[in-house]
């Protein structure tokens, strides 16, 4: 049985005070917890989580990385960058990168070797638009996504990431799609990534995100095939993440 891992993905949010308190209430709320739990914040925030989290069971990432190494790419963030901080994970591929920065899935492929790189664990995000899923595009398009990733990795990197299928519809919109919808996407993703390596597949992580809350967070999470959420909304506040980290 994979452990569950629910990551709260901050966005562009956050100020030392409020981040300070919040991490403070998870920190000391998450204390039982029986899943493995991350917060994905904003590179300023980086020293801040390895101050207040360091030597706890709570791992903080990025949401986005370079794929360059170093040197004239100004307003980059390498992956050494973020492990230099102490980071375990970087969001790839987050549907708001795809859209507002244009991110194809060859340069989200290429973010996802940077991370490994580094020896950080992307998550990998995957999902389609509103028009996809009623058209009927929902496997070839979200399939195609992780084909590219797929592609660009070994059989053996592929036990180091995590796939996040976050349909683009449900992300901060309050809709959700109902667990057996969730399951469908996860189970043709899993033979996806049992294609290129039947043993680790049954180890990866695909997390579940859109609209997770605590009061469907449990009926997702007991689907076989979702290991855990990529928390956006309810990260912010400790009582639901925490409420999010029960149920898992
Ligand atoms: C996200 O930001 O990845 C996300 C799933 O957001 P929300 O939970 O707010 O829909």
């Amino acid at each position: 049985m994979r452990r569950k891992l629910i990551a709260g993905n901050w966005k562009m949010n956050g100020s030392q005070s409020v981040n300070a308190a919040l991490l403070s209430d998870i920190r000391s709320g998450a204390g039982q917890a029986t899943c493995d739990i991350a917060v994905c914040v904003p590179a300023p925030y980086f020293a801040q989580c390895q101050s207040l989290l360091g030597g706890s069971s709570i791992a903080w990432g990025g949401q986005d990385l370079s794929i360059h190494e170093a040197g004239a790419f100004t307003g980059e963030v390498a992956a050494s960058m973020l492990a230099d901080f102490g980071c375990a994970f970087v969001i790839v591929g987050h549907s708001e990168r795809r859209t507002y920065h244009g991110e194809s899935n060859d340069l989200v492929a290429k973010k996802t070797v940077s991370a490994l790189r580094s020896g950080l664990t992307p998550i990998v995000c995957v999902g389609e638009l509103l028009e996809q899923r009623e058209s009927g595009k929902t496997d070839e398009v979200v399939g195609a996504q992780l084909d590219a990733v797929l592609a660009a990795i070994s059989a053996e990197e592929l036990a180091k990431i995590v796939v996040a299928y976050e349909p683009v519809w449900a992300i901060g919109t309050g809709k959700t799609a109902t667990p057996q919808m969730a399951q469908n996407v996860h189970a043709m993703l899993r033979g996806k990534l049992q294609a290129k390596n039947p043993k680790a597949a049954g180890e990866v992580k695909i997390l579940y995100g859109g609209s997770m809350k605590p009061d469907n967070a449990g009926e997702l999470l007991a689907m076989a095939d979702i290991d855990g959420g990529l928390i956006g909304g309810a990260s912010l506040k400790a009582a639901d993440f925490l409420a999010i980290i029960r149920a898992a």
